[in-house]
């Protein structure tokens, strides 16, 4: 009788299972997001794992059935999840409402209920699409791909500010403020990411100047102690903004403080010439983490299936490389979507002889590429 049950165990494989929440948002959000759960399936089918999707509400399309932009039961369900999904949110038809009443209230809401102080922009060319990036081949070699690690909780952005007087002069100010721990836990996320890429960091400050940079430059290379292998320099800001553009292969990981990171990321992530290609993930420093494109709900080619779904497509490649640790299924979406951009294009990124494409059946061809067809 053991000997039976033991046999039938064994005959039943217990596939993973990842729990999803997706937050399909407004415009072009649905339509994205379609197309990524399709390749994210394949790729479960292909390396053995499944996922089992939760849709919840945020943005317009909850504001209209809660009157709420980010209701209680998303956080809930987002909390209780192995990782979110969003499309994009926001829309005209909500653009008259109060700010903390927008679609994208919902947005910070999110980030701030999960504790999301990680922001994760990959800057990469794909060969197929070199011709659309503003940089010269010449600059930009045989590969470029960079990450820039942003702090995104703390800084600037969050630090005391106010209004005062300044010799008798009407005057304002904004404070940069970094703990020690806030700095630790960035460089801790920012090293990983090295490890599991070019093992190459690059941390970006201004420690010619400020003080908050100093901190942050000591306990960066206090923390690099835990990461032997990483090879870590020093740049301040203004030089990396240069190098960006003048030696960008230069660079694996970037990381950097929140308002150095909101600049740096939209210049790195920009050399890749097209916004329908780029990603992102928001991290906690746990294996939760929010995926979504960079770009917007695009109200202006909704619903005509013309949307680029590949921005969607490389979120849910982060998603399973940094939140699951499935390297293998997020490099084979990778593969498939250099490959589906050499047979077809959607109209935002169209060119000469190669033919264009619905949101669909780019979504169908690079599933079918991940799925190894
Ligand atoms: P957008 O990124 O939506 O669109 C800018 C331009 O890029 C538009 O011409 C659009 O058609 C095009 N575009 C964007 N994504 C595309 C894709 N995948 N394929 C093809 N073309 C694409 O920015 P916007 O127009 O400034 O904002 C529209 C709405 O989105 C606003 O309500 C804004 O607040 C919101 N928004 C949301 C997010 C988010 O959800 N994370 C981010 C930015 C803007």
């Amino acid at each position: 009788m053991a000997e039976n049950l033991d046999e039938k165990l064994n005959e039943v494989t217990v596939l993973k299972n990842y729990n999803i929440v997706v937050l399909r948002g407004d415009g072009i959000g649905p339509e994205i997001v379609a197309e990524a759960i399709k390749v994210l399936d394949a790729a479960g089918e292909r390396f053995g794992f499944q996922f089992t999707y939760d849709e919840q509400l945020m943005g317009g399309c909850a504001i209209d059935a809660t009157g709420e932009p980010l209701p209680q039961q998303t956080i809930d369900a987002c909390k209780q999840a192995d990782s979110v999904l969003l499309g994009a949110v926001g829309g005209w038809k909500w653009d008259t409402l109060p700010g903390s009443k927008r679609p994208e209230a919902g947005l910070l809401g999110i980030r701030s209920a999960l504790g999301l102080y990680a922001n994760l922009r990959p800057a990469k060319i794909f060969e197929p699409l070199k011709s659309a990036s503003p940089i010269k081949d010449s600059i930009i070699g045989d590969q470029l791909d960079i990450l820039v690690v942003r702090e995104l909780t703390g800084g600037i952005y969050f630090g005391e500010r106010g209004r005062c007087e300044k010799n008798g002069a009407p005057a304002a100010y904004d404070t940069e403020s970094y703990s020690v721990p806030e700095i630790e836990r960035i460089a801790r996320v920012a090293f990983d990411m090295a490890m599991k890429r070019g093992k190459k960091l690059t941390s970006v400050d201004k420690a010619n100047v400020l003080e908050s940079s100093r901190l942050w430059r000591e306990t960066v290379i206090r923390i690099s102690k835990e990461y032997p292998e990483v090879e870590l320099n020093h740049m301040y800001v203004d030089n990396c903004a240069m190098q960006l553009v003048r030696n960008p292969a230069q660079f694996d990981v970037i990381v950097t403080s929140n308002m150095f990171g909101d600049i740096l990321s939209d210049e790195a992530s920009m050399i890749s010439g097209s916004i329908g290609m780029l990603a992102s993930a928001s991290l906690a420093g746990s294996s939760l983490g929010l995926y979504e494109p960079i770009h917007g709900s695009a109200p202006d080619i909704a619903g005509q299936g013309i949307a680029n779904p590949l921005a969607t497509i490389l979120s849910v490649a982060m998603m399973l490389r940094y939140s699951f640790d499935e390297a293998e299924a997020a490099d084979a979406i990778e593969a498939a979507v250099d490959e589906a951009l050499r047979r077809a294009r959607t109209p935002d990124i169209k060119e000469d002889g190669i033919p264009v494409v619905s949101t669909g059946e780019m979504g169908d061809l690079v599933a079918k590429l991940t799925a190894g067809e």
